[in-house]
């Protein structure tokens, strides 16, 4: 039984991390401040001998005895990053320091939730872990993306001078139950407008390509990359490289959730990545693995989740 400290734990995708290593016969501590996450997300969990839940705030140390740790900690949505832009970049770069102070001490494995932001607007497509980026570094996204590309400089300059097991992963767009409904972000926005027979807004006249990645794939894809005992440390791109644009994903929400909703359009965000696509070649030879889920799929089940959260609310 490994002892499994996931930051961020009550989180969209930090929640189904936590089900998935409980299940697996680990002993996990959820740490989370609750800025976007719940106690709803993991409250099937609570009471389970292995599952602890504690409210903290990886900006101040924290110690305790455990074998890996998932970082996870951050706001991800952009409204929600940007509305404490300085505490958004405290949480990447300090929350960062302090975990892998932890891991040293320890001398656990670190897993740090990077992003396809580190990309920035990118020129080159799809994007590949080799790729520099292209990021404003004084603009609205830059708490957000240069926080999580300062992460990765400790994460790699701990490998290198103190000799940690690091591992980074850049996640790209990845959506399904557990998101919250007031996130924000472009599923969870859509779902719920097309649900409520609201107008759709899209941002922008709708060009911008996303690719999205169900969340049980993400979750294989990062236990993979925690387990692996190759020496392979990333980065690593994780998401689905089946992209397309925001204006043909407003239209299949409205088809599956069979809504009379209309779409507008509403103004593009500054720094709006115009595309989007990860190429997953190396995820692919190193850790064997490549997303499963069909975007059908994936979205009914979480077209079901948000109908299940809208009655709730009602
Ligand atoms: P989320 O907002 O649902 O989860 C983040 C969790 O971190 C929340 O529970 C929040 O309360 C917690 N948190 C925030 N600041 C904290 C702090 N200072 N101390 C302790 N807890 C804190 O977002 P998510 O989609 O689950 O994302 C999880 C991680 O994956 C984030 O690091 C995010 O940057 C990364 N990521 C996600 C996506 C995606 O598409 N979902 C894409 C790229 C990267
Ligand atoms: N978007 C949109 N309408 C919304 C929310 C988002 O058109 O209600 C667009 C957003 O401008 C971006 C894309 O959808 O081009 C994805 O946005 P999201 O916030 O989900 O994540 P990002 O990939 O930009 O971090």
């Amino acid at each position: 039984m490994k002892r499994i400290l996931i930051t961020g734990g009550a989180g969209f995708i930090g929640s189904h991390l936590c089900e998935r290593l409980l299940n697996e016969g680990n002993d996990i501590i959820c740490l989370d401040n609750f800025f976007t996450g719940s106690k709803d997300n993991i409250r099937h969990l609570i009471g389970n001998d292995h599952f602890e839940l504690v409210r903290h705030d990886i900006t101040k140390e924290y110690f305790a005895e455990v074998d890996e740790i998932y970082n996870l900690a951050c706001p991800a949505s952009p409204p929600h990053y940007q509305y404490n832009a300085i505490k958004t970049i405290k949480t990447s770069v300090l929350g960062m320091i302090n975990m892998l102070g932890l891991a040293k001490r320890c001398k656990a494995t670190i897993l740090q939730a990077s992003t396809s932001e580190v990309y920035g607007d990118p020129v080159v497509h799809p994007q590949n872990e080799s790729y520099w980026g292209n990021v404003n570094p004084i603009g609205i996204r830059s708490c957000y993306d240069e926080g999580k590309r300062c992460a990765e400089t400790l994460m790699m300059d701990y490998h290198r001078q103190n000799g940690l097991d690091t591992r980074i992963i850049r996640i790209f767009n990845t959506y399904g139950p557990n998101m919250d409904m007031n996130d924000g972000r472009v599923v969870s926005n859509f779902v719920v407008q097309a649900l409520q027979n609201k107008d759709i807004t899209i941002y922008g006249d709708g060009s911008q390509t996303r690719s999205f990645c169900y969340v049980s794939d993400l979750v294989d894809g990062m236990i993979s990359m925690m387990n692996n005992k190759q020496g392979f440390i990333g980065p690593v791109n994780l998401g689905n490289p089946s992209e397309r644009t925001i204006l043909d994903f407003a239209k299949l929400i409205i088809e599956l959730t069979n809504s009379n909703s209309k779409i507008i359009n509403l103004p593009l965000p500054k720094d709006d990545p115009t595309q989007r696509k990860p190429d997953i070649t190396l995820a692919k030879k190193e850790l064997n693995w490549e997303p499963k889920i069909d975007i059908k799929d994936g979205l009914l089940k979480t077209i079901k989740y948000f109908e299940n959260k809208i009655r709730e609310n009602k």
